[in-house]
């Protein structure tokens, strides 16, 4: 491992190794990225569920969509690795007249930014997302170029460019110390060695607080864990109900007519009052839902315990996975902010030191634009973008506006 380096990145999930990538595009290749893992992306990067999408109230989240959809959209023609990407669409189902009102603001906002997004009635729902039960749903919004894609494969592309350029990337290595002398951030201490550097790099997702404080810092980033549950194709549960078609999700009815009893598309559908998501995941069925009385902590043991509640409201709105057999699960950990909002850029108190997280369960998709500019506002580039509803003082200064779309 490099004795110097002119950045050390700490933390190999999706916001490092975007950073590492943006640094080497700029040419910057001094740069050691340190993850403490065997592998990169087994933080909440490889527990997520690859939804991105532009429906977000903040504006500045929207504008992290536009540019990072944009990637996406070229990833392997520009990163050189493909990332499975299927823009199906997200639906928002709307079940409260706060909801909706909420909506038509982020809605018309996200219009005025050039997004593309339609209302539809729950018909319209039903027709565009097959086997979805709309009872009191008000309204839907629908953005087509939303999609799913593979976080591993984002990250791997991210990383592996950064270090055919250059980037050091040295895994089973965890930072213990960051070394402070008069105001600034001058060394990593690490299980592997010491690195002398001029900027540090916080991308070490839900831990990054306790990264932070190593440094003296108090940055409200917490942990919180959040459960993926999949669903095999009814025919292959034990209690199982005939059904035709090559994936599963067709059933026969007792005239020999079918109907689709979930989507055929990887669609992302989100049932905006009660939390509960699912999308088509090849075969089966990914779904997924908060828990309002879940406590911060670090702990991702899946609580099963919970599955009974999930699927009470699962099959209110997708009725199939009545007849389904949850084959696993697992549980990753949000890395949440007081206000819903990423930390992206200086910290004022620390010269030297760098953040890029907090992006409270929804950082995959802002991967590509978030570590853009931070490696702009780092080389001294203009990032072009309007970093301050990121920046770490913001909660210092007294009520903002935050992010209302966290799901
Ligand atoms: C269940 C679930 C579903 C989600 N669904 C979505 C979704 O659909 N769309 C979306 O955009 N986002 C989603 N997210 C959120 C998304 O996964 C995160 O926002 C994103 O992965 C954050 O990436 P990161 O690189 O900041 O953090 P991480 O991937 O956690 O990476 C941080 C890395 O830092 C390393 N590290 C920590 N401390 C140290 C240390 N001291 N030394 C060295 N290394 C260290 C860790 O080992 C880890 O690998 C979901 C999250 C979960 C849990």
């Amino acid at each position: 491992m490099r004795k110097t380096a002119d950045v050390v990145i700490i933390g190999g999930g999706c916001m490092g190794a975007s950073v590492a990538y943006h640094f080497a595009r700029r040419g910057l290749t001094n740069v050691v990225l340190v993850e403490r893992e065997p592998l990169l992306a087994t933080g909440s990067t490889g527990r997520n569920a690859g939804g991105v999408r532009h429906q977000f109230s903040h504006e500045a989240n929207v504008r992290l969509s536009i540019e990072s959809i944009r990637l996406f959209e070229r990833f392997e023609e520009v990163v050189g690795t493909a990332i499975d990407f299927h823009q199906d669409g997200y639906l928002f189902l709307l079940s409260s007249e706060e909801s909706v009102a909420e909506f038509r603001a982020s809605v018309e906002m996200q219009r005025r930014l050039g997004v593309e997004v339609a209302w539809l009635s729950s018909e319209q729902a039903c027709e565009i997302a097959p086997g979805l039960d709309t009872g009191g749903v008000l309204a839907a919004t629908f953005c087509a170029r939303d999609g799913i894609a593979d976080p591993n494969g984002v990250t791997m592309g991210f990383a592996r460019a950064a270090q055919s350029a250059g980037v050091e990337i040295c895994r089973n290595t965890e930072v213990t110390g960051i070394e402070v002398r008069t105001g600034r951030a001058t060394a990593v201490v690490t299980t592997s060695g010491r690195i002398e550097t001029a900027v540090v790099v916080n991308a070490a997702g839900p831990w990054a607080g306790g990264v932070a404080a190593l440094a003296g810092l108090d940055v409200p980033i917490r942990p919180l864990r959040r459960h993926i549950f999949i669903a095999q194709p009814p025919h292959l549960a034990a209690a199982h109900t005939p059904s035709s078609g090559n994936d599963g999700w067709v059933r026969t009815g007792a005239d020999g007519s079918t109907h689709r009893v979930a989507p055929a598309t990887r669609i992302m559908v989100i049932d905006f009052d009660t939390t509960f998501y699912f999308h088509r995941e090849g075969a089966n069925v990914l779904f997924g839902m908060g828990d309002p009385n879940e406590a911060f902590g670090f702990d991702t043991t899946v609580r099963w315990d919970l599955l009974p509640d999930v699927v009470e409201v699962a099959v209110r709105r997708l009725p199939v996975l009545a007849d389904t057999a949850v084959s696993h699960a697992w549980a990753g950990l949000y890395e949440m902010t007081p206000d819903g909002m990423p930390i992206i850029g200086p910290v004022a108190a620390l010269r030297g030191f760098f953040m890029i997280a907090g992006f409270s369960g929804h950082g995959f998709q802002h991967s590509p634009a978030a570590g853009r500019v931070l490696a702009d506002a780092i080389v001294g580039a203009d990032p072009k973008f309007d970093l301050s509803p990121f920046a770490l003082e913001r909660f210092a200064r007294g009520p903002h506006a935050g992010e209302g779309h966290v799901v």
